[in-house]
């Protein structure tokens, strides 16, 4: 029996090596269409490879999973982040779990990844094609289990091969970018981070909460990253031009208006610039201050009347920015959209369509926020498909 692996990264070699271990009998080529494999296991998690989480944080997949996550949740009962915890480790790769909850091997260095997998594949005589550009599944008659493994596609060309073969596409676009904003007050601010805040699209539900930083350009920091997955598809449809609501305590105005009349009553004479009763840097407390009470902004506390408070409220909770645009965040992006799970079947991610084809990894329709969820992604769907065919081959 023999399977072809079409795209050698992460979801590829994973797929390629537990197949091997499952049927080691199975003849298994990895087809690669540049030079080198695993390109973006080398530089993913800014060149550590951020490659599970704990999920110790994750009380539901859909806030991690934006797509997918019903699938993930019934495929993680198949291989989990504790599996591939587990998996590395075995396969001599020690991993550490950081205090955010993000695992990286104890190297912290990807290369420790790519080793693994590539002496792996070689224990396993896997072959490996480099240079080879699959387009279609006449080049592979000689297999008989086909897995595409190709990864993400923002513009959708890799997918072309494969709508063709009547699979349904949903629509890729960019996820995990940051925003531009065009506002030059916020220049000011260059190069802050608000600890603790929670970002919106009014009128929508999508929200993210979380640290955020200020750039030249615009926002970034993991509650816009977050934002940016959540609305991916929204952001797409409007050209990424779309209101920004940024709550810069991530407190509710009621909560907000409780701390600030414990202000006033606390200190009746200090300046509100020289009192800052939230834990804001004192340049972020200034610029909010001037943009909410402008000339008022230098009044002591005793003097702050109803209308100042409503105004400093609504620039706490409620402060709303223009996005303008998306740039590339360096260290993290994927692709939302890809091979339509409603064209595979969800327990073995078989087609549905063309029998003995496979997928797994990126190209499917499934991607998660940063912190290690879409390589999990990766491990757990190569695996499903490795199992699936085992049960099948054998
Ligand atoms: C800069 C960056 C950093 C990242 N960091 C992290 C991180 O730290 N943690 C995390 O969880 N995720 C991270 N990601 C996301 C993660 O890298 C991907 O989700 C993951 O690599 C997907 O694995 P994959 O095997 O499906 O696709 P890929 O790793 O993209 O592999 C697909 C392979 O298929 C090949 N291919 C494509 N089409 C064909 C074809 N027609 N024929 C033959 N070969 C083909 C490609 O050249 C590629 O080598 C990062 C992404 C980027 C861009």
């Amino acid at each position: 029996m023999k399977t072809a692996v079409v795209g050698g990264g992460a979801a590829g070699f994973f797929l390629a090596v537990n197949l091997k271990e499952l049927v080691p009998e199975m003849e298994v080529s990895i087809f690669e269409r540049s030079q080198h494999v695993l390109a973006k296991v080398k530089v993913s998690g800014g060149g550590r490879c951020n490659c599970t989480n704990s999920f110790a944080n994750v009380r539901d997949l859909s806030a991690v999973y934006p797509r997918g996550h019903r699938l993930m949740k019934r495929l993680f009962n198949v291989f989990d982040h504790e599996d591939a915890y587990a998996w590395f480790e075995r396969h001599g790769v020690p991993l550490v779990t950081q205090a955010d909850e993000c695992v990286f091997p104890e190297a912290q260095d990807s290369q420790a990844v790519i080793d693994c997998f590539l002496s792996q594949a070689r224990r396993h005589h896997i072959k490996i094609c480099t240079g080879r550009k699959i387009s279609s599944l006449a080049e592979l008659l000689d297999f008989d289990f086909v897995v595409v493994t190709t990864g993400g596609s923002p513009k959708g060309e890799g997918l072309r091969w494969l709508a063709d073969l009547g699979h349904e596409i949903a629509p890729p676009v960019p996820s995990l970018f940051t925003f531009n904003i065009a506002d030059p007050s916020l220049t000011s601010l260059m190069g802050f981070v608000a600890e603790q805040t929670s970002v919106m699209i009014p009128g929508t539900r999508l929200r993210a909460s979380g640290p955020l930083l200020i750039t030249h350009w615009g926002m970034s920091g993991p509650a816009i990253l977050k934002l940016s997955s959540y609305a991916a598809r929204l952001l797409a449809d409007s050209q990424y031009r779309q209101p920004l609501s940024v709550n810069w305590l991530d407190k509710s105005e009621e909560v907000v208006r409780a701390l600030l009349s414990d202000a006033v009553a606390r200190h009746p004479q200090k300046k509100l610039s020289t009192l800052n009763p939230f834990e804001l840097s004192q340049r972020l407390w200034s610029y909010l201050l001037e943009k909410s009470l402008m000339e008022r902004a230098q009044v002591r506390w005793d003097e702050l009347n109803k209308k100042d408070i409503n105004r400093l409220v609504n620039v706490l909770c409620n402060d709303t920015y223009q996005i303008a645009g998306r740039a590339a965040f360096k260290d993290e992006f994927v692709t939302c959209g890809g091979i339509s799970l409603q064209s595979i079947n969800s327990a073995t991610l078989e087609s549905k369509v063309v029998p003995r084809l496979y997928f797994a990894g990126e190209v499917l329709d499934i991607d998660g926020i940063t912190g290690g969820f879409n390589f999990q992604a990766a491990w757990t769907t190569a695996f499903t498909v490795a199992s699936a065919i085992a049960a099948k081959g054998v």
